[in-house]
């Protein structure tokens, strides 16, 4: 009984094996494709896939005879979204700092897969996540299942935790002394030597960001946004201690002194910036690292949780301080500062995800500027941009479209209605 099983397996295989050599062609045919580079749609509008990249981009006449071809009619084909920032482990609870204590490291990993899986719905083919709600690693371990092709998921980049110092946004400060045992979600961390640990331990479990919380937070009890917490030195030690090992660091940083801590020390992406000054914005800008506002997070406070006991300070923080935030934004955008798109969303509804879009319209980019800000740039942050980011030959098949011209209304890429990632259908309205 053995031996016909195992044949046919072995003969399966061969037919897979023989179907990859040969390459399997698919062509997409749309109205206007937008590159993700160029300042316009570029003037073709039919890309040819062969397994999961890009081999050629042009009109009707590069479609081999009998090619199987997707026709999107009146659609728009672009670059698979990448948010720079965000946190799918949650379950959209508002009372995210006590969360972790109350699931499960398994539990909260099947609620990532499930918003994972609901973010490549509506186009997110790549996202970075900032450090998460857990003590283990479980974002991490449904990035490596999706890799290991156990599941459809996006592309999932980032750090285990956010490292914090001890009274910081990563420690849980509203517990008494007695409680003082009990176990954080991130790392907290005193000094260069625990920084160094730290680092190692991040990089040794999975990790290709470090997330380090150099000001204090928004949506943390006991710590105030406007103060700087690590030291120069821990500093040093950490874009040291991952420079070392090729690994980027993310420096969560609100206030001006703590954005231009972390620019000089070498950080390549800052996170919020909310109390950007001038020198802050030339610093950046010469220094080129990127400026990931995430402007979807506070709208979404003042959308969905007014009154919310477990957000009253990062509520009341984003209405005192929005004017301003969105003034020095404008500015950053306008100096020509790398600003890439990234929501802070933590497991929440997945269609939320495209307001950065628009919000990035709203302080200022054009709508081309904001979908370069989401692929292509966001790739650039990602150190992707030879495989994402842009449609192009050689480039991995991560794309979606739209119906009609998202450069006339930026709110159409809230209706993804095609995707595909890594040359697989994922979304289609053609059936
Ligand atoms: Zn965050």
């Amino acid at each position: 009984m053995i031996r016909p099983l195992l044949s046919s397996l072995i003969i399966l295989s061969l037919f897979l094996l023989a179907d990859q050599a040969n390459g399997q062609t698919t062509a997409i045919l749309c109205k206007q494709i937008i590159d993700g580079k160029a300042d316009r749609p570029i003037d073709a509008n039919v890309v040819l896939i062969e397994n999961n990249r890009i081999v050629s981009v042009g009109n009707k006449s590069i479609i081999p005879p009998g090619t199987p071809t997707i026709d999107l009619g009146d659609h728009t084909l672009m670059p698979g979204f990448i948010d720079m920032h965000c946190h799918p482990l949650g379950n959209g609870d508002d009372d995210y700092q006590t969360y972790h204590l109350k699931n499960s490291s398994a539990d909260k990993a099947l609620q990532c897969l499930k918003n994972v899986q609901g973010l490549l719905q509506e186009g997110w083919t790549s996202l970075r996540v900032a450090g998460d709600l857990d003590v283990g690693y479980a974002h991490l371990d449904v990035r490596d299942a999706i890799n290991a092709g156990m599941f459809v998921g996006p592309r999932i980049f980032g750090a285990g935790h956010w490292i914090s110092v001890t009274g910081g946004g990563g420690d849980l400060n509203f517990f008494s002394y007695e409680q003082s045992g009990v176990k954080v979600d991130g790392l907290v961390v005193d000094g260069p030597e625990e920084m160094r640990k730290a680092i190692r331990n991040e990089i040794k479990y999975g990790s290709d960001w470090i997330k380090i919380l150099v000001s204090g937070a928004f949506m943390t009890a006991g710590d105030n946004p406007q103060n700087v917490h690590f030291s120069k030195e821990e500093l040093e030690v950490a874009i040291d201690e991952a420079g070392r090992r090729d690994v980027p660091v993310m420096a969560h940083a609100h206030s001006a002194e703590s954005i231009k801590m972390s620019v000089s020390a070498g950080a390549k992406t800052i996170e919020h910036g909310s109390f950007l000054d001038d020198e802050a914005i030339a610093m950046m800008k010469a220094k080129g690292v990127f400026l990931v506002p995430t402007m979807a997070i506070g709208k979404w406070f003042l959308e969905f949780n007014e009154g919310s006991q477990a957000l009253s300070k990062a509520i009341e923080l984003t209405k005192k301080h929005r004017v301003g935030i969105e003034t020095m934004l404008t500015k950053a955008i306008r100096s020509g500062v790398k600003v890439v798109v990234g929501t802070d969303l933590t497991g929440t509804q997945p269609e939320y995800h495209s307001n950065e879009f628009s919000e990035l319209v709203r302080v200022g980019m054009s709508p081309m500027q904001a979908i370069k800000a989401g692929t292509s740039l966001a790739a650039e942050g990602l150190g992707k941009e030879k495989e994402l980011g842009t449609v192009a030959p050689g480039m991995l098949a991560d794309l979606v479209a739209v119906k009609g011209d998202p450069l006339a209304d930026i709110n159409r890429l809230k209706k993804v209605t095609f995707v595909m990632k890594d040359g697989k259908v994922v979304k289609s309205p053609v059936k």
